[in-house]
């Protein structure tokens, strides 16, 4: 029996459907292009179901003739180019004359268009490439274009897409590239009814930057005036030093006008920031490198969404000179100094610091450099000597250092076998052991303590309620990609919700984190949540929460510089002495450092 079977022309559409069309964001992307390309001054983007029910356009376009609006179904038709020749000059989008034909042949597509010169538009309904109903309506001039539906008859399509988050990210990521890209068109975007941006045509993409995240600063910008360099020209607006994130989601680079996701551009730019930001923060920036069209090949991706250049060192070199030139004009003195950062954080040292104690001539202990405990199930170890809190227990008293340090009632003696000395440079507390002199670093100690308190009482955490609710600001984006995730932080003792678009509200926290702004860790928890997209969902719970503990401990924990009586210091001691891996903190810092008395005795002479 003869095995091959010819397809039919609507099978072969919708195998070729997924060349151009993959998600809902890719049909987002062909219809705003048609919309720009149509000379449209103002558009609207209207999503439902992160575009899995509804992706719709409206533009004020030059609009399409009854017989055009009848015709752009149709495969290869389009009206920006007639020849093979065409084609190779043109330098503007995707495949040609494609883009609707293949969007209907695996959704339903309502269009409405109306031309300048006629009093009246027309009315489209297509489905499987097929006009099903057609009517004269009164419309203003323009296209509107509603895809409804994606891939419902493409089930093996259908069950690939993401998480409605993951696939409204894209959607958002997308709108926000052409909102950049064309400043003065005046864009606006809608989910499941609500406005979330509205974005009038400016001049500057500055501006945009503002219009688009709310609580972006001005002021924190910085333009890049255009830097020539081997035929490259780089232009674009960053971030400067006092502005950091979490993610990379607020940088955006455009070669050729085209937005492209590159990752060794990303790179040239964070080199650029180079002892600017700290490690692990990104700064926002749109960047666009013009660069003749015969040494940058557009054609790598089928969707054209990345770019190869002839000369990527060139590029990438253009651009880290071009920020670095930016920031150094921007705050030219401060640049070399030593910048404190609004928003830095606590930064785990380098990893040679390690070296730098072997190089003293002491003989330290080995230390056992435990994986991170990031990476370790939370119950490798039983914990067992604190005894949990009763749930729903509420502590309304002022936490102070001394609360933070007296952390658990404890029931086991602690182990007395040393003598505390003092504090030492307010930062570390000095004992005398049986074999000698120990150091203990305060901040990764009580690190130790209080993570592993947070996972051991994952499920009654003692929480206060806070009389005055912290309020925290983050762009509507942001909050829609953490609303589904908001049980990570209850599961960790923070009653957290949404409280408006772009507000969040912190209405409790654990009894050591009262006094704290939640403001780091909450937009800290948004890059984590985009870097573990790939994860199982076990696994993604699983590291969110051990990395949400983690900065909880390092956020709650006593820091150098604190003043620590001696009450507090032989609490701490006992208490981490108590820490199934007392050795190093949650972030695999050593918690002590010990100088055995032999080595003191021998570097004194007093032995040989
Ligand atoms: P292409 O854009 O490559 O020509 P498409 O399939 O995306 O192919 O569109 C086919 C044609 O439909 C376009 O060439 C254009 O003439 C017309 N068209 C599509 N969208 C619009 C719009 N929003 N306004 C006016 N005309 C449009
Ligand atoms: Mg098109």
């Amino acid at each position: 029996m003869a095995k091959i079977k010819q397809l039919s022309v609507h099978e072969a559409q919708k195998i070729a459907a997924g060349e151009v069309v993959e998600r809902p964001a890719n049909v987002v992307k062909e219809l705003l292009e048609n919309s720009i390309d149509a000379g449209a001054t103002a558009i609207a983007l209207y999503i439902e179901q992160a575009g899995k029910q509804l992706i719709r356009v409206v533009d004020d376009g030059c609009g399409m003739s009854l017989d055009d609006a009848r015709m752009c179904f149709a495969h290869h038709a389009t009206s920006k180019l007639s020849s093979v020749d065409d084609l190779i000059k043109i330098d503007t989008f995707g495949f040609r004359g494609e883009a609707l034909a293949t969007i209907t042949a695996v959704s339903h597509v309502t269009l409405t268009t109306k031309e300048a010169d006629t009093h009246e538009g027309i009315q489209l309904s297509i489905t499987k490439n097929k006009i099903i109903e057609e009517k004269v309506v009164p419309c203003p001039t323009g296209t509107d274009i509603s895809v409804k539906n994606i891939f419902y008859n493409v089930p093996a399509r259908k069950k690939f897409l993401r998480a409605k988050e993951t696939e409204w990210r894209q959607i958002s990521q997308l709108f926000h590239a052409f909102c950049f890209d064309y400043p003065h068109i005046h864009f606006k975007l809608f989910s499941e009814g609500k406005q979330v941006h509205n974005c009038p045509a400016t001049d500057t993409v500055s501006t945009r930057m503002t219009q688009l995240w709310n609580h972006t600063n001005a002021d924190q910008m910085i333009t890049i005036e255009g830097l020539e360099e081997k035929n490259i020209n780089i232009t674009g607006v960053i971030s400067n030093h006092q502005y950091a994130r979490y993610d990379r989601n607020q940088i955006f680079f455009f070669v050729n006008k085209r937005w492209v996701k590159n990752y060794t551009l990303s790179r040239a730019l964070l080199k650029g920031y180079m002892n600017v930001l700290p490690h692990s923060k990104f700064p926002a920036a749109c960047i666009f490198v013009s660069i003749a069209s015969e040494t940058v090949d557009i054609n790598i991706h089928p969707r054209k969404e990345e770019v190869q250049f002839l000369n990527p060192r060139i590029v990438e070199r253009a651009i880290t000179q071009a920020v670095k030139i930016a920031l150094e004009n921007n705050l030219s003195s401060h640049i070399k100094q030593d910048v404190t950062f609004a928003s830095a954080d606590y930064t785990p040292p380098p990893m040679n610091q390690k070296q730098d104690w072997n190089n003293t001539q002491f003989d330290f202990p080995p230390v056992h450099r435990q994986p991170s405990v990031l990476n370790q199930s939370i119950d490798a170890e039983p914990f067992t000597d604190i005894p949990p809190i009763p749930a729903n227990k509420t502590i309304t008293q002022q936490a102070t250092v001394q609360d933070q340090i007296q952390t658990t009632v404890e029931e086991q003696q602690p182990d007395t076998n040393f003598n505390l000395i003092d504090q030492f440079s307010k930062t570390y507390i000095l004992i005398e052991k049986p074999d000698g002199l120990f150091l203990v670093d305060q901040h990764a100690a009580h690190e130790r303590i209080l993570y592993e308190q947070f996972c051991k009482r994952f499920e009654d955490i003692a929480t206060v309620s806070l009389i005055f609710p912290q309020m925290i600001n983050l762009s509507p984006a942001d909050i829609d990609l953490l609303e589904p995730h908001l049980n990570l932080f209850t599961d960790n003792g923070i009653a957290l919700e949404r409280f408006a678009n772009d507000q969040l509200i912190v209405n409790a926290t654990p009894v050591h984190l009262k006094e704290i702004s939640l403001v780091e860790l909450i937009k800290q928890t948004v890059g984590w949540i985009c870097e573990q997209q790939s994860a199982t969902p076990e696994q993604f719970t699983k590291n969110l929460h051990n990395k949400i503990r983690a900065m909880m401990a390092c956020k709650a924990a006593v820091k150098a510089g604190d003043i620590l009586d001696k009450q507090q210091m032989e609490q701490l001691l006992s208490d981490l002495e108590k820490c199934p891996n007392k050795l190093t903190c949650p972030h695999g810092r050593p918690t002590g450092l010990l100088l055995r008395q032999h080595e003191i005795e021998k570097r004194f002479k007093r032995i040989v």
